[in-house]
């Protein structure tokens, strides 16, 4: 996973500026229950796909004019995870995700019967880190606090050490019980494949289709590499629902019906 350091504020545009704007993370010190908003990010983005989140991916610029990721105030942080309110975004996106698939499948396949939904097939792509495992216990006790290391993000990949985050994995399994496939596109690099693997299987996650890593000498940003991978699915035959993830690269630039962008006030890969 490369993590960009970056100020924000140069590429807020249009509705993620709302987005940003409806942020209630960042007003005064407390933590604020932030509404489920639709973000658009623009034909040039996603071909004009809708995204769901819940706006804390990106600070209040009426907080602060410049956002430097290495400069965010911890306290802030630990008070959104800690406090209960990531996880309440976590399962309100994760409801709206449920809630779009289940009528898409529908849909798509004409049917909900397993068997047809299996025959269709119809997938649902997941990303990993701060999606279906948390960061938040790494990077919040590193020093200084989130700020990011790759050995040290690597060391805690092979060790297991971070949590599952439980609304999204009760949404793979929901997917999964109505026969979606389930694809797993992470920016980790391949050599942290089986690590990578018996973590989610601890973790009671399993069962997927595809499983796609980084490949060493990849230099391509992560929303290209993302978008590269789901074209390549679709070439497979597999007709791509939803993209569930917590950074907008993990939708943009199409080849995905909607994007669902879980929560995530620490950091932002391009
Ligand atoms: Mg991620």
């Amino acid at each position: 996973m490369r993590i960009a350091r970056v100020l924000i504020t140069g590429v807020l545009t249009g509705t993620m500026l709302f987005a940003g704007l409806s942020a209630g993370l960042f007003v005064g010190s407390t933590a604020t229950h932030a509404d489920v908003v639709s973000v658009d990010p623009g034909k040039s983005l996603s071909a004009n796909r809708p995204i769901v989140g819940t706006s804390q991916n990106l600070p209040s610029v009426g907080a602060v004019a410049t956002w430097n990721i290495g400069s965010i105030p911890a306290e802030l942080i630990n008070t959104y995870y800690e406090s209960g309110s990531a996880l309440r975004d976590q399962r309100d996106v994760a409801t709206a995700a449920r809630v779009w698939s289940k009528k898409w499948v529908n849909q798509t396949c004409g049917g909900m019967d397993k068997a047809t939904v299996r025959k269709c097939k119809v997938a649902a792509v997941f990303d990993i880190d701060d999606t279906l495992l948390s960061s938040f216990p790494i990077l919040s006790t590193n020093s200084p606090a989130f700020t990011f290391s790759q050995s040290a993000f690597d060391q805690a990949a092979l060790a297991c050490t971070g949590s599952v985050i439980e609304p999204v994995k009760n949404l793979y399994l929901s997917l999964q019980r109505m026969g979606v496939g389930m694809i797993l596109i992470t920016g980790r690099s391949e050599s942290l494949r089986d690590s990578t693997a018996n973590c989610l299987r601890q973790a009671g996650i399993t069962n997927w289709q595809q499983f796609i890593l980084r490949q060493s000498g990849d230099t391509d940003m992560a929303s290209v590499y993302k978008v590269k991978a789901r074209k390549s699915l679709i070439k497979k035959g597999w007709q791509i629902g939803p993209s569930v993830g917590d950074q907008v690269s993990d939708m943009s630039y199409g080849a995905l019906e909607h994007g669902f962008l879980i929560p995530n006030p620490m950091y932002f890969i391009p």
